[in-house]
């Protein structure tokens, strides 16, 4: 069994750094030259008979803030690869919601597969009580298949991250 996964997000959410972890960081991420049209393949992980195959979708990448870049990507988000994957990861920081991860967000919910919102870098956190209200939020403002708690830099609950990326 084999599938296709897109790590979504805004800059500094932490994409590469749970890319690296999932995959152990001498693997890391490998090639800038697109593999596929549609994807750019980043890594690969094979266990217990499960492919992963980690891909760039380069129609999720907002890399201005400008409103005419913003047009310009939604366009493109269209017909973006996120439509060719098998599951989407969207990766969130714990600590805010901001206007660009909503510009993620309206181009995850037109993914036609599973999205799991990985809520990252929770070793941040002091008050581990203000993690609730930040995925009761997120709750709002989609259906996720799945939301997990993550540090991407502690390794902590990467195992349940990719549990749940296997489910699907
Ligand atoms: P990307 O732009 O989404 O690929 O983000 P990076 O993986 O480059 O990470 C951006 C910054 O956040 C880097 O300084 C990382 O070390 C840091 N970072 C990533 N994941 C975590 C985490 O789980 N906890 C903490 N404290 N920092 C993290
Ligand atoms: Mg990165």
């Amino acid at each position: 069994r084999c599938g296709y996964v897109a790590i979504v997000g805004r800059p500094n959410v932490g994409k590469s750094t749970l890319l690296n972890h999932i995959l152990g960081q001498k693997i890391s991420i490998t090639s800038r030259k697109p593999q596929t049209t549609r994807h750019r393949v980043l890594g690969i992980k094979t266990e217990n008979q499960v492919q992963s195959i980690f891909v760039d979708t380069p129609g999720l990448h907002q890399n201005d803030d400008s409103e005419k870049a913003i047009n310009r990507y939604m366009n493109r988000a269209a017909s973006s690869a996120i439509k060719d994957v098998d599951v989407v990861v969207f990766v969130v920081d714990r600590g805010k919601w901001t206007a660009a991860d909503d510009w993620v967000l309206e181009q995850v919910k037109r993914a036609p597969c599973p999205v799991i919102l990985a809520v990252n870098k929770v070793d941040q956190m002091d008050d581990k009580s203000s993690l609730l209200p930040f995925i009761e939020a997120a709750e709002q403002k989609m259906d996720f298949a799945d939301i997990v708690p993550v540090s991407a830099l502690r390794d902590t609950n990467l195992d349940r991250l990719e549990a749940c990326i296997n489910e699907r």
